[in-house]
């Protein structure tokens, strides 16, 4: 059974401001330690492979992970954990970077819609059609018309994703600005993890509160009925990768794909 407290703990009603400054990021979510964690992700990685593999056989329905965060959040962390033991025919990961070359071509939404999952996949957005919102507010990239208006835009846009089939979980991994500062420092003093720091970062960490007003802005704006937000604490790697892992067991659970009837009378292979 799914863990309903947990779900609730996270979710973001629709109207609701998600309240990004009273949330404490280190929440455990009710898990008693790291082993009952690890216990319990076993569990749900287990659950979540048997459950793609019913999407993917039905083949109608599909199901959209939707991760943001601030650097360093742990999205990439998550996916990796989370996915473990998932069949990578039935996932498509898609990564967004700052638009270039021909997504510059097109409105904003053009390679998110493009990237979005096939009918029997389940589909993981690394930063998403959000950025469009937030790091462009932040950073000043276009002017406040502009992604005032993109809320309404994605409300709309996650609604008909929702009509077609696609099923969505938004997740916004919440940690605190000095959780942030001990990982970008390790992931500097890291020879494994140091390509993976960018200066820019930096300019990102200065607007941190900045950013967070975005975050608290937009996700008021855009968790609905079809398409809610929830805020994971993360700054415990174990409760991020059981939260993530616990939404995304409850709503395929929810969805429950039903393998296609043989169309063949009972066989016997000689
Ligand atoms: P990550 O931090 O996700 O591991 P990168 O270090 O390559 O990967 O960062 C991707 C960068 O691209 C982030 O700073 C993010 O804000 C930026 N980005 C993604 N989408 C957009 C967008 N639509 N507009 C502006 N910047 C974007």
């Amino acid at each position: 059974m799914a863990d309903s407290k947990l779900i609730r703990a996270t979710r973001v009603e629709p109207g609701d401001r998600p309240r990004l400054g009273a949330r404490d990021t280190s929440d455990r979510l009710g898990i008693a330690d790291k082993q009952a964690a690890a216990t319990r992700l076993e569990d749900l990685v287990g659950r979540l492979a048997l459950l793609q593999n019913r999407l993917w056989a039905e083949g109608t329905r599909s199901v959209l992970l939707v991760l943001q965060g601030m650097d360093a959040s742990g999205k990439d962390g998550a996916i990796r954990r989370v996915f473990t033991g998932v069949n990578p025919m039935g996932c498509r990961v898609a990564a967004f970077k700052a638009p270039a070359g021909v997504e510059l071509r097109h409105d904003y939404l053009w390679r998110i819609h493009a990237a979005c999952p096939d009918r029997g996949q389940i589909g993981i957005f690394n930063r998403s059609h959000y950025e469009d919102v937030v790091a462009v507010r932040v950073r000043k990239l276009a002017p406040e018309p502009v992604w005032k208006r993109r809320p309404r835009h994605i409300r709309e846009f996650e609604r008909l994703l929702a009509d077609e089939g696609t099923v969505q979980v938004k997740v916004f991994l919440h940690i605190s600005s000095e959780e942030q500062r001990k990982r970008l420092q390790e992931r500097l003093d890291d020879p494994e993890k140091r390509w993976k720091f960018r200066p820019e970062d930096l300019d990102d960490r200065r607007l941190w509160d900045e950013f967070q007003a975005a975050y608290e802005e937009v996700i008021r704006e855009t968790s609905t009925d079809w398409a809610p937000w929830h805020v994971v604490p993360a700054e415990r790697k174990w409760v991020r990768n059981v939260a993530v892992a616990e939404l995304l067991v409850d709503t395929l659970e929810r969805m429950d794909p039903q393998l296609p009837r043989p169309t063949f009378e009972e066989l016997t292979i000689e």
